[in-house]
């Protein structure tokens, strides 16, 4: 349809499945200059820009429904083995499969830990401080516990 030129052209400057202002320009100069149709141009442009976000589209649902499954095994609701929502305390599916006991350190409770001895700290620290001079704001304080 068009020259592998400016074929070349439209492919990399929608490669980010984005058309902005001064790149539009640069294609219609180009296509212009070939003595293209800018309307033939403008619905080229157009479909591959529609299949850009197609694509981009059916990827963010697809790893949406991938964290989505993730979270729901995460909190062992859903059946690994017949992919059945059971009750997050539930140990034994209907299906007869057996849920191991989650275990207890996981990352976030590590973190959920770590956050807390830091409260109690900066808690103490502003009790301590009762009856001195506040010259020091609450943020900054927390700042410098954080450091
Ligand atoms: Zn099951």
């Amino acid at each position: 349809m068009f020259s592998k030129e400016l074929e070349n052209l439209i492919n990399a400057t929608l490669e980010d499945g984005m058309l902005e202002e001064y790149e539009k320009a640069a294609l219609v100069k180009r296509a212009q200059a070939e003595g293209v149709d800018i309307a033939e141009l403008e619905i080229y442009i157009n479909s591959i820009l529609q299949k850009r976000q197609r694509e981009a589209d059916n990827e963010r649902k697809a790893q949406y429904a991938k964290a989505e499954q993730k979270k729901k095994e995460a909190f062992g609701r859903v059946c690994p083995a017949c992919g059945r929502q059971v009750p997050s305390m539930t140990l034994k599916c209907e299906c007869g499969y057996e849920f191991t006991p989650q275990k207890q350190t996981s990352s976030i409770k590590v973190l959920l830990d770590k956050l807390d001895a830091i409260n109690q700290k900066s808690t103490k620290m502003l009790q301590n401080r009762e009856g001195k001079d506040n010259d020091e704001t609450h943020s900054s304080l927390l700042k410098k516990n954080l450091m």
